[in-house]
């Protein structure tokens, strides 16, 4: 089933029981505490708090979402998009816990001739909250799910709340279970890769205050008229009904994927056996074409959304996604401008549900090939330093690159670190990341120091530069938001 047919079965489906379909909001988050929209949740925010009435007692929605903080996950699981669509249905102060366990059920399990998503009720496994007895007696009620088959989880990952005072409650999670090749027995709890995470309750019904942490809070009591958020991953249902092995495979992705391995002549899925990951010859290949055709799409999308690159904020975050596709490409050998290539590939595929992206791509199109152009005199000035760093190695007997070095490249060239190191590899040469990454705590540490020094408010960027951006590599990426949510 396309994708673009999922999304449609959800919206019917949910308005044809009373839900108003609201329009994706944008992916520069209306929420000025967010730096994105990272749920489907976030724009009806003011309604959920009860800071505002909501116009409609049900609504239901696409929403486009970018989650940063999932961008190490990206091409290395099968589930993590930086850019994703989230099917939410939400109930405002309207129906509660077995309205939502009830709708879930009947579209997951309503065969697709009869306009659902036609999944074996025997592959779908459900998590609670611990203390969550009435879902737990729902779930069997009302889906006729078998004990065995819910678990129940902590407040880690099944409960949900803002890190503020306010609506706060227990989650339920559905997962599919992709059989036996693709982990071991036990549910969710036992193994997340067999059992996918496609689709999560959330059951707003209590007042909290005095939040410490995610699992550190006092219940105040239950909320006068609670309310339902949903959230399902699309490309997750779509990879699951596309019978495609991940995210990246998805009809929405794997042109892109194609075009790439196509100018870089690899052959992608060097890395499955008998279509299963392993970690072999082929991975970083597999893996690298993955996250090129992830942020490809993503970079699409943030521009289609009137983002242009920048240093700091969502600008920042969408040059990183460029820069990554550019070198992930390159390190797959590709030396000429890739997004002329790729763009267009995914334009078409996106503007079968966003035509807005076709109408305007002359104007993506032109920040983005800029933006590419731009990093690409990047790469070539600091491929002259580092080549330069290199001979001056050898010439001293050594066969490690200076941590000073790799960190001058980096700072003042912006030269990725995994580039630096890949460089090296290929000349036979190590490179000093232990100094390096010390190098660049020092300068994070100077950051801190100076932002505490200025006190502002909002995003510090200089903790994003600090970082080094990688591709297989091991320098550790914190995350570009300080605050992304759950569903
Ligand atoms: P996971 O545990 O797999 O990281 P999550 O618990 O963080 O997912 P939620 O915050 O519950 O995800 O979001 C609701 C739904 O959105 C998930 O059940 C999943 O189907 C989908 N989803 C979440 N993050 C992503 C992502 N990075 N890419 C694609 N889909 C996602
Ligand atoms: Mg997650
Ligand atoms: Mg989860
Ligand atoms: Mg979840």
């Amino acid at each position: 089933m396309e994708t673009a047919e999922i999304r449609r079965r959800w919206l019917s489906f949910f308005e044809q029981r009373g839900h108003t379909v609201v329009p994706s909001a944008s992916l520069v988050s209306p929420d000025p505490s967010l730096l994105f929209t990272v749920a489907g949740m976030v724009p009806f925010i003011p309604y959920l708090t009860g800071r505002e009435t909501a116009p409609y007692p049900r609504a239901t929605s696409v929403q486009k979402c970018v989650r940063t903080l999932d961008i190490e996950e990206v091409g290395r699981t099968t589930r993590h998009g930086t850019f994703f669509q989230m099917n939410g249905n939400f109930s405002f102060g309207d129906y509660f816990k077995e309205g939502a366990i009830r709708y879930a059920w009947d579209l997951l399990t309503t065969s697709q001739d009869d306009g659902g998503y036609g999944f074996d009720p025997d592959t779908l496994w459900a998590t609670v909250y611990e203390d969550d007895d009435e879902a737990f007696q729902l779930w069997q009620d009302v889906a006729g799910l078998p004990v065995e088959r819910i678990q129940r989880r902590g407040k880690k990952d099944n409960y949900w709340h803002t890190g503020q005072p306010g609506p706060a409650g227990p989650c339920s999670e559905i997962y599919v279970d992709r059989g036996p090749a693709y982990g071991v027995d036990g549910g969710p709890v036992a193994d997340e890769d067999r059992y996918l995470e496609v689709w999560n309750l959330v059951f707003m019904q209590y007042e909290i205050d005095q939040v410490r942490s995610k699992e550190d809070f006092r219940v105040l009591g239950p909320l006068p008229r609670p309310n339902i958020d949903t959230g399902m991953g699309l490309e997750r249902v779509a990879l699951l009904l596309q019978g495609v092995e991940n995210l990246y495979e998805i009809d929405e992705v794997r042109p892109v994927l194609d075009r790439a391995a196509e100018l870089a002549g690899v052959v992608y899925g060097g890395s499955t056996v008998d279509g299963h990951d392993v970690q072999g010859a082929g991975h970083e290949v597999d893996v690298r074409l993955r996250v090129v055709a992830d942020h490809v799409r993503s970079a699409l999308m943030l521009m289609g959304d009137g983002v242009r690159p920048g240093n700091e904020g969502a600008g920042y975050v969408l040059r990183r996604l460029v820069r990554r596709a550019v070198r992930a490409m390159r390190l797959l050998g590709v030396q000429t401008p890739v997004l002329p290539e790729l763009l267009p590939v995914s334009m078409e595929r996106m503007s079968r549900s966003y035509p807005e992206l076709a109408t305007d791509f002359g104007r993506i199109s032109a920040v983005a090939y800029a933006e590419e152009e731009a990093f690409r005199r990047t790469l070539d000035s600091g491929t002259a330093r580092f080549t330069a760093a290199a001979e001056g190695t050898r010439a001293q007997g050594r066969r490690t690159v200076s941590g000073d070095e790799a960190f001058a490249l980096h700072d003042t060239y912006g030269f990725p670190i995994d580039l630096t190191l890949e460089m090296a590899a290929e000349q036979g040469l190590q490179v000093d990341a232990d100094g390096f990454r010390r190098l660049m705590g020092e300068q994070r540490e100077r950051a801190r120091a100076d932002a505490r020094a200025k006190k502002t408010g909002g995003v510090d960027t200089s903790v994003y530069r600090a970082v080094g951006d990688t591709v297989g590599a091991p320098v550790v990426f914190t995350g570009y938001e300080q605050t992304e949510g759950d569903a």
